[in-house]
């Protein structure tokens, strides 16, 4: 609540920073904030649907995508989204849980935006896994899971799809604990194989939750919760049988351990049938209990106990930082909107932040809460919490805006970009639009645009870590600037990061290429990684950085 008139003029000023600063500690400590990461079809978007079906959604934006019968809240700024019925944008919703704020962050779902995707995980404090009972482990969940992996995210399982028949539970474990080399510790335990679900033994209470079909999953679905007398009785075989398997899990060390969760070596397992929001209720109890809330922002050095030597607190003054900017996301408003996490301090709509990398002041009063078609204004957010800066045509993906206290967190690191394309105007006479689209398309980050002297201004490179990227540079350089796009592939599949002193040693050997960034970066391009090795123990002396692998 705000502060009455009389006490504001009677306080101090610390004493007024003091309330502030507990006020921010409390609404941090109260707000989980994460990502589903799945291979698409596992059942993402009915998750997210059934997730905000069990709370009290504040605010409902894109982040549940449009499909046929279902629900469409997405923006359908681009026809190409539609016509593939998957979701391009990243959106966030945010939605009320008893005392609890979860902040679900949407993950683009096709393999192709997983630099897009990388970006949207450098905004959550934990991922929820989610898996197809019948397909296990898939590419895109493996690729995703190291992302979390790399950046050390929390990550919780959710085995979906159980009413369906499916792979054996203990064969879904094992799977994970060999493939991702996480210990699986499994908070419920299914009663009854996939496909034929009984409900869930809840391995902290040794209680049985059974299970309720609903039908299409349209309304809550009623949790029937029991004793194990009550459930024999009822399952007979199933239940001694899922019982036997929760002991053995117990003596194999398979029990849950809150730090080695938080740590990334054991990740809580959940059974679950989104579709008839089964499990889901379970969830949300495990994110509010297990999972993280904003912590302080750490980065670079850390001291010999392992902490960081920069450190932004949640209690300080504001700050938050870009990890995603879109344009044309709306055909009634095409304008520039960066996504931003709130790392510190707490927001409010007006304030005058000042943008740390260029120095200036950055208005804030378009702040949203909400992105897509339906825009509701935000007034005020606090760690964890993402915020929308419209017209934000200064902001870049990994730019700091901030408070008094001036903070500027490292780059947002990129993935390795595996295709490459010539891009050059179908119609020179449109040459200043073209610059204009490659320079935003590059700022959002759709296609990295790579330049040398060699190719001049007129033929940049773009570098995508997925072909689609390209589709989607093609198809907004027309629609939204005009300016129509060749595109000729190269024959390249690597790229690894250099600096100025070895650029002109690589640029000489045959079948390199060297090329720049917009920020300045170098980048060397390979045909194969077996050129690569070569170059390595030719030329020991000379930098070539890897990227983070995308595939
Ligand atoms: P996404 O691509 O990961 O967002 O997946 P969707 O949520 O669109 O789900 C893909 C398909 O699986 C849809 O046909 C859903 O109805 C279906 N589905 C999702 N969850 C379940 C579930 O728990 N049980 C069953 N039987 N089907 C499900």
């Amino acid at each position: 609540p705000a502060a009455t008139p009389a006490e504001s003029t009677t306080d101090s000023p610390s004493a007024a920073d003091g309330r502030r600063a507990s006020e921010v500690t409390r609404e941090a400590a109260r707000r989980r904030t994460f990502a589903v990461i799945s291979h698409p079809d596992a059942g993402k978007s009915t998750l997210t649907e059934a997730l905000a079906l069990h709370a009290q959604v504040i605010t409902e934006a894109g982040a549940v995508h449009g499909k046929a019968g279902r629900r469409s809240t997405v923006s359908d700024w681009m026809e190409m989204e539609k016509a593939r019925g998957i979701s391009i944008t990243s959106a966030a919703l945010q939605f009320a849980y008893g005392e609890h704020v979860i902040n679900l962050v949407d993950t683009p779902g096709h393999s192709d935006f997983s630099e897009d995707t990388y970006r949207v995980l450098s905004a959550v404090d934990a991922a929820v896994m989610l898996i197809d009972a019948a397909k296990g482990l898939e590419p895109q969940t493996l690729k995703l899971f190291r992302v979390c992996k790399a950046r050390g995210i929390p990550v919780i399982t959710v085995i979906n799809k159980w009413d369906r028949p499916g792979l054996d539970a203990l064969t879904l474990l094992e799977e994970i604990e060999n493939q991702i080399e996480l210990q699986p510790t499994p908070l419920t335990w299914p009663v009854g194989i996939a496909g034929d679900f009984r409900g869930v033994l809840e391995r902290r209470t040794g209680e049985y939750i059974a299970y309720t079909r609903t039908a299409g999953g349209a309304t809550r679905a009623p949790e029937e919760r029991m004793g194990a007398d009550a459930a024999a009785a009822r399952e007979g075989e199933a239940w001694t049988a899922a019982v036997e398997e929760a002991e053995l899990l117990s003596s194999d060390g398979s029990d849950h351990d809150q730090e080695l969760f938080l740590s990334g070596f054991t990740t809580p397992v959940l059974f679950a049938s989104a579709i008839s929001n089964f499990g889901v209720a379970a969830l949300l109890e495990t994110l509010v209990e297990l999972a993280p809330s904003p912590p302080a922002f750490g980065w670079g050095e850390e001291d010999e106990t392992g902490r960081h030597l920069q450190v932004r607190e949640v209690a300080a003054p504001f700050s938050a930082f870009v990890f995603k900017v879109q344009a044309g996301m709306d055909t009634n408003h095409r304008d520039r909107v960066a996504f931003a996490r709130v790392c510190s301090g707490v927001f409010e709509r007006g304030m005058v932040a000042t943008h740390a990398q260029t120095g200036r002041p950055f208005a804030t009063k378009y702040a949203q809460a909400l992105f897509g078609r339906e825009r509701a204004v935000l007034d005020q957010a606090y760690p964890g919490d993402i915020i929308g800066l419209v017209n934000a045509n200064a902001l870049t993906v990994g730019d700091t805006i901030f408070l008094d206290e001036p903070v500027s967190f490292p780059p947002i690191a990129t993935f390795a970009p595996e295709h490459f394309a010539v891009a050059s105007s179908k119609d020179a006479g449109r040459f200043k639009q073209f610059r204009r689209g490659m320079e935003q398309l590059d700022s959002e980050g759709v296609v990295q645009v790579l330049r040398s002297d060699l190719r001049g201004n007129q033929m940049p490179v773009l570098a995508a870590v997925g072909p689609m990227q390209f589709e989607v540079a093609e198809a907004r350089m027309e629609s939204e600037f005009g300016a129509p796009i060749r595109l000729e592939r190269l024959s390249y599949t690597q790229a690894r990061r250099t600096d100025a002193a070895s650029a002109p040693a690589l640029e000489a050997i045959r079948g390199l290429e060297v090329l720049s960034r917009a920020d300045g970066t170098l980048m060397v391009l390979a045909p194969d990684a077996w050129r690569i090795s070569v170059v390595e123990r030719d030329h020991p002396d000379l930098v070539l950085e890897t990227l983070l692998a995308g595939g």
